[in-house]
């Protein structure tokens, strides 16, 4: 079985005493135990430290980005050795807020992915197609190109947790639908199985982002192809903690 796993990304938010607080709740959070869910929370660089230091052990820490090769001369970039050295296991990549903003291309984030794993991080590689793409009917080819851009550069994906994240979705509060999420989780197994390898479908998480909140998770979690969550907004509120919950 794959096991639940639910992401809380922070992105560009948070003080010192915010980021306190919401570390506060979420240590005396009641949830299900590590057997059952996996939760890893992403605060900036930044708080990286503060909120390693402070969260409970069954809990574990993101970066929410790193440089795609070896660390030097790359003025404002955190490398993958960065990371390692500070004991932080994981790491997002390929953010549609990078891609679209930050114009990170399929290549570029299939390279970052790559390296990460090499260096020894365990990645949560995110994909989504836009609006746009998705009313021209082209979202399977978009979730699949950069799906094949990872592919193409890894051979084992024990370490990736595979993101379906519709730009649509992200920070609008129109959540995908429990039967548009697993149409595409399904299409991304079915890629996997083809293009990879039956282990590596069967075996890989995917999980959903995008208007993910307390009150909708339960029917996406029900979803056979839907192997957890990555949650923007709602992973900075104590409903993060109902949303771990779903794994049960
Ligand atoms: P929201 O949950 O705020 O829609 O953000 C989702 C997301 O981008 C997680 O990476």
């Amino acid at each position: 079985g794959r096991k639940f796993f639910v992401g809380g990304n922070w992105k560009c938010n948070g003080t010192t005493e915010e980021v306190k607080k919401i570390v506060s709740v979420l240590n005396e959070g009641q949830v299900p135990s590590s057997d059952v869910v996996e939760v890893v929370v992403s605060p900036p660089f930044v708080f990286l430290g503060l909120v390693k230091s402070s969260l409970r052990p069954d809990f574990h820490v993101a970066a929410q980005n790193c440089w795609v090769k070896k660390g030097g001369a790359f003025t404002g970039e955190i490398s993958a050795e960065m990371l390692v050295n500070l004991d932080i296991p994981w790491v997002i990549l390929g953010h549609s807020e990078r891609r679209l903003i930050l114009n990170e291309s399929n290549e570029f984030v299939g390279d970052k992915v790559a390296y990460a794993l090499s260096q020894g991080l365990k990645v949560i590689a995110c994909v989504g197609e836009t609006l746009e793409q998705r009313e021209a009917g082209s979202t399977m080819d978009v979730v699949a190109a950069q799906t094949k851009a990872i592919a193409d550069r890894v051979s084992s994906w024990s370490n990736i947790v595979l993101a379906y994240e519709p730009v649509w979705a992200i920070g609008t509060g129109k959540v995908a639908t429990p039967v548009q999420a697993q149409e595409v989780h399904f299409e991304l197994r079915k890629w996997l199985f083809a293009n990879t390898s039956p282990e590596i479908a069967a075996a890989t998480r995917i999980i959903y982002g995008g208007s993910v909140n307390g009150a909708n998770c339960k029917e996406l979690a029900a979803q056979p192809d839907v192997d957890g969550f990555l949650v923007g907004g709602a992973s900075l509120k104590p409903e993060f903690i109902d949303i771990i919950k779903s794994a049960e």
